[in-house]
């Protein structure tokens, strides 16, 4: 078989076979062919032909061997051969689109899954986030775009959040201010102040309103809480960017910055001036009195609530003081824990001698002498020293001790008496009776049986106050009193608010007009024309007129001229003893120099300003 032959038996194939004649040579391999074609065709003689053929290339491939018939005797065979390479080519394409189709496949897997996660995972991501947020306090709401279940699901929670904020709103609103007047409460100022990091200068005022429970029976709760309400506006409008705060009902607490203490003192005296002001509440005016205590932070781990209780402590003392602004006096209020005790020792020191009766005197101007006088109580205890009668008279008087002190200082007194007596001194005494007594008639009778046996005249001082709140049971006690011959005395006149109304009703016969307004009286502010008129008031009602506190011999002068009856003061003497007083009492100097000075007011014509008078022009 020629070359040709060859190649017209490859052409008649629709296959591209590879088709060869191989003679065995006389080493007994097949011409020009490698091992494993020998092999192959060795096998395929043989009769157990393996399934592929395996090329000097390396490629596999499917062959056929068939035996020719050879004239010369060699052995020949024609191998036909198709690799697979070329019988695979066929299929290629088909595998390229197979695996284009793959990847595609598991693109749009990843690409799906991807979406899903997104649509799932993502929203409730989101949801978790704020979740958390709510937890702790941020109300931030979630935005989902979706408009699946998702999405309704984070609507719904979002309106849960807006439903807690607002609820939060309301619930913080309640907790932090005062329901009758909205203004922030004690808590709302405790928590600011709390907040801020206190400054050395940082100052707080408790502005009390006077009386405040009286105007509110008189102009009703509703216009009370509008009062309160105004004067907390007013209030910060006057201390801008400061914490304002109801403290209680009628007490406005402030936090304010100030220099020092004298400076913090003059600020609150100014607040208070101008709280005053008459405010107008359905078209009604009213007028308002306040006193300011104020107190200072002690250090900066000391909760703030303990100096809101200083503020208000120094509240209370400033009002007993009688003074418009007042700073927190830690000796005169002591612990309160041992102020509890102190009475127990106070009922001790009655019997034991600690406890005292001094006697301020009081100058009558027509008589030019002195013939009475003021009985007051002293407590010298063994280790607090001299404790004040404005710190334990008003404890006493809380804790039902008060009945007690006064049946000794009644005793006293008219024991006292008999000993001026003794030393020729006809002196009317005067005895003063706490509120609390006023109305109680069991205090009223045993009063009564030791006043009958007084050797002269005895006398009861009163506050307005104290009738005004049980006005019928005070009113019988004191008729009572007067129809035993005691005398009844109104006290601090014109430092509550004063009620005519009682002044009428009362069978009183002395008015002493509070030291607050003598003090001022030479300061040229309207405080002179307030004692005259009240002088013109009292006589027009027949009562005598004391004035209290009188200390110079300008105001001693002053009240002269205008008609005042008695002086009371440290200027006439200090609360003495009873040997001091019979002492004074003979002391011929002493008396000419009080009516000296008397008389020098009386002759001198008072300069009168705007229909009161500004100042003496001898004792200017
Ligand atoms: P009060 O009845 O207004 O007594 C007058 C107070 O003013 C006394 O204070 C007296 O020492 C003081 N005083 C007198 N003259 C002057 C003066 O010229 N200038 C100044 N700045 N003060 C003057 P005290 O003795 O400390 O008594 C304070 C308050 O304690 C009394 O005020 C009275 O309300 C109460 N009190 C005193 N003793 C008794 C008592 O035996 N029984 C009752 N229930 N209360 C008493
Ligand atoms: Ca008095
Ligand atoms: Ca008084």
């Amino acid at each position: 078989i020629g070359g040709d032959d060859i190649a017209a038996l490859q052409a008649t194939s629709a296959l591209p076979l590879q088709a060869s004649v191989l003679t065995r040579a006389t080493d007994g391999r097949w011409t020009r062919e490698p091992d494993s074609i020998n092999d192959f065709i060795d096998k395929s003689l043989a009769g157990n032909a393996p399934r592929a053929i395996v090329d000097a290339a390396g490629s596999r491939g499917i062959a056929v061997v068939r035996p020719l018939e050879a004239i010369d005797g060699t052995q020949s065979v024609l191998l036909l051969r198709y690799p697979l390479s070329m019988a695979l080519s066929l299929y290629r394409g088909m595998f390229r689109s197979l695996i284009g189709i793959g990847i595609a496949g598991l693109m749009l897997l990843i690409t799906g899954t991807w979406l899903l996660a997104r649509g799932i995972t993502q929203p409730l991501t989101a949801l978790e986030a704020a979740a958390r947020n709510l937890r702790e306090g941020v109300y931030e709401p979630v935005a989902i775009k979706t408009k699946d279940e998702l999405a309704r699901l984070a609507e719904s929670f979002n309106t849960m959040i807006n439903a807690i904020r607002e609820r939060e709103g309301k619930i913080t609103q309640l907790a932090y201010h005062d329901a009758e007047t909205r203004l922030p409460n004690r808590a709302a100022l405790e928590r600011r102040l709390a907040a801020a990091a206190q400054p050395k200068r940082l100052y707080l005022a408790a502005i009390g309103v006077d009386r405040f429970s009286h105007l509110r029976g008189a102009i009703g709760y509703a216009h009370a809480a509008a009062l309160i309400r105004r004067l907390g506006v007013r209030l910060a409008r006057l201390v801008p960017n400061a914490p304002v705060a109801r403290l209680s009902s009628d007490v406005l607490g402030v936090a304010f910055l100030a220099d020092d203490e004298a400076d913090a003192l003059r600020r609150a005296d100014a607040i208070a001036r101008n709280l005053e002001q008459p405010l107008s509440i359905d078209d009604h005016v009213i007028d308002v009195n306040v006193a300011v205590g104020v107190a200072q932070p002690r250090s900066k781990e000391e909760p703030t609530a303990a100096m809101i209780e200083r503020a208000s402590v120094a509240l209370d003392q400033a009002r007993a003081a009688h003074v418009k602004a007042g700073f927190f006096d830690e000796a005169a209020y002591g612990d309160p824990a041992r102020n509890l005790s102190l009475m127990g020792e106070m009922r001790r020191a009655l019997e034991s001698g600690d406890m005292k009766l001094v006697h301020q005197p009081k100058y009558d101007f027509r008589a030019g002498a002195i013939r009475s006088a003021e009985c007051l109580v002293r407590w010298k205890h063994p280790l607090r020293g001299n404790i004040s009668p404005d710190l334990f008279v008003p404890m006493a008087e809380e804790t039902g001790h008060i009945r007690a002190l006064t049946e000794w200082v009644l005793q006293r007194t008219i024991e006292d008496q008999r000993r001026f007596s003794a030393a020729g001194h006809k002196l009317a005494l005067s005895v003063n009776i706490s509120g609390r007594l006023l109305g109680d008639a069991d205090f009223a009778r045993a009063a009564m049986d030791l006043v009958r046996g007084a050797a002269h005249t005895i006398c009861f001082e009163v506050t307005e106050t104290a009738v005004i709140d049980d006005p019928k049971r005070a009113l019988e006690n004191i008729d009572l009193f007067a129809s035993n011959g005691v005398k009844i005395a109104i006290d601090d006149y014109g430092s509550g608010l004063s009620s005519l109304a009682y002044l009428k009703q009362m069978p009183a016969h002395e008015l002493k007009i509070d030291k607050l307004f003598i003090q001022n009286l030479t300061n040229g502010n309207r405080d002179a024309l307030l004692v005259r008129s009240t002088v013109d008031l009292a006589h027009g009602l027949g009562l005598e007129v004391t004035a209290e506190g009188v200390e110079t011999p300008a105001a001693f002068a002053m009240l002269a001229a205008i008609g005042c009856d008695l002086a009371q003061g440290y200027l006439v003497s200090r609360p003495a003893t009873v040997e001091e007083l019979i002492a004074l009492l003979s002391d011929e100097k002493r008396l000419r120099y009080y009516r000296q000075t008397a008389a020098a007011g009386a002759q001198a014509q008072p300069v009168v300003v705007d229909g009161g008078f500004r100042t003496h022009p001898k004792l200017a």
